[in-house]
């Protein structure tokens, strides 16, 4: 088949499957052709080409008559994320050499779909960073713009799609990591409602706040991707299968809001019209209660690392004492110890109220947003709170890098779906109630046109 004539990383995840599933492009083809640029990849959004599994899956692929939902559809997973028999390192020198026993559900589902995993994609390290400056192997260059970061903490997935490596990718957020490298990168990025895509086989860093996310050129490969990402899964037992009642999903006048708290750049003021005006006086508390139980949750999911049970280990260790310190010294970075240093202060004795306060403000934001979305269908916000950062610029301030999660941190906490659009440099993020995932995709649509 003559497929070199086509610009293959221009099309969408859908027009793509459905060349695939007609045959007009040939799977194998396109496999390899995808493969080539991945191993050109000049970003430094991969840690590892996936080559003769991709290839060998795709001459399988190739023979099928019945074919899945994502047949033949290229997709870069972050490298939290488990795929067995292959490396999951969360771009940590601890996880360097773990080779995944298991499918995570979400690379399950990929699978059953047909779609081929083509590699998997550079990070902060266990995803705790905002630029993808933590990553124990480098940072990742943006996908449009060399010259620009590609923010983080799924720093690779989002400038592999943006720099045509794949279709679409995979990402986790936490507290921003899929829609502020989405919005720095132009592409669309998606948390989905807390439950509604199982968190089995992630490396975990915050349980009772992460989730997969989604990246995807438009909102319509979006939610195919999600229709199969998302439901029930008995290896989750904080997983949940919504019912998605079709009235809301269609909702043909959905009522909008701005926050009446927070001042919109300019920018922003085309899309606030028609909008209606709420207040959240709690928003800009999201930061501290998301800083305090993820840390708290960190230190403690981190805790396996020992050199024991997981992961890199040390010979020259004289007691258990000592192996847990070298082991733990040597192969984290900075980041990942100042967080596990501040979650176990917050959770220690003396300092037990810090966590206390922190799960508090998070149950009134729940309130707070359970409240207003009985008034309204969805939340507009910006995704990232300044343009995407320049490659060189400085760092190594934790706190000006926190606060530049300001706008995103809220969807987890309070565990509603939020969405990032292409729009302005810094995206346009738009919140729904929880649940409410294809209500959100709906009106994405509206403000994609
Ligand atoms: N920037 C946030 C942090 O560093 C988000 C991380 C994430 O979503 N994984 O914690």
């Amino acid at each position: 088949m003559k497929n070199l004539e086509f610009k293959f990383e221009d099309f969408t995840a859908s027009d793509f499957i459905n060349n695939a599933i007609e045959n007009k492009v040939s799977v194998v083809e396109t496999t390899k052709y995808f493969l080539e640029r991945c191993k050109n990849d000049k970003k430094n959004a991969l840690l590892e080409v996936f080559e003769k599994d991709a290839l060998k899956r795709a001459e399988e692929l190739s023979h099928k008559t019945i074919r899945g939902k994502l047949f033949g559809l290229p997709v870069i997973i972050k490298d939290n994320i488990l795929y067995k028999g292959h490396i999951s390192s969360a771009a940590s020198k601890m996880l360097e050499d773990f080779i995944s026993p298991y499918n995570s559900t979400v690379v399950q589902k990929l699978l059953d779909e047909d779609a081929i995993i083509l590699g998997r994609s550079n990070m902060d390290e266990f995803a705790m960073g905002t630029t993808g400056s933590n990553s124990a192997f480098g940072i990742t260059k943006n996908g449009t713009d060399d010259n620009l970061v590609s923010g983080g903490s799924s720093s690779g997935s989002a400038s592999a799609l943006a720099s045509g490596l794949c279709l679409a990718a995979l990402g986790t957020d936490t507290g921003g990591s899929v829609r502020l490298p989405a919005a720095w990168n132009k592409l669309v990025g998606f948390k989905p409602t807390y439950g509604s895509i199982s968190r089995y086989g992630l490396i975990a860093f915050a349980s009772s706040i992460e989730q997969c996310g989604i990246f995807t050129k438009n909102v319509t490969d979006l939610s195919l991707l999600y229709s199969v990402l998302s439901g029930k899964d008995e290896n989750d037992a904080s997983s949940v299968c919504y019912v998605h009642d079709t009235h809301k999903m269609l909702c043909p006048t959905p009522k909008i809001g701005r926050i009446k708290e927070i001042t919109y750049p300019k920018e922003y003021q085309p899309f606030l019209k028609d909008t209606v005006e709420i207040s959240i006086p709690n928003l800009s508390l999201s930061l501290a209660g998301y800083y305090t139980v993820a840390t708290a949750e960190a230190a403690s999911n981190l805790d396996r690392f020992d050199g024991v049970k997981y992961g890199s280990t040390v010979k020259d260790a004289e007691s258990v004492g000592d192996l847990y310190t070298n082991v733990r010294t040597k192969y984290f970075g900075t980041e990942v110890k100042r967080r596990i240093i501040t979650g176990n202060y917050n959770l220690s004795n003396e300092n037990y109220d810090i966590y206390k306060m922190g799960t508090a403000v998070i149950r009134d934001l729940k309130k707070t947003f359970e409240k207003v979305f009985q008034n309204v269908d969805a939340i507009l916000l910006p995704t990232a709170s300044i343009p995407p950062v320049k490659l060189h610029e400085d760092m190594t301030d934790p706190l000006k890098l926190y606060n530049m999660d300001l706008y995103t941190v809220t969807a987890n906490v309070t565990g509603i779906p939020s969405v990032t659009l292409p729009v302005l440099p810094t995206g346009l993020q738009i919140l729904a109630a929880r649940g409410n995932d294809y209500l959100l995709f709906n009106i994405a649509r509206r403000f994609e046109k």
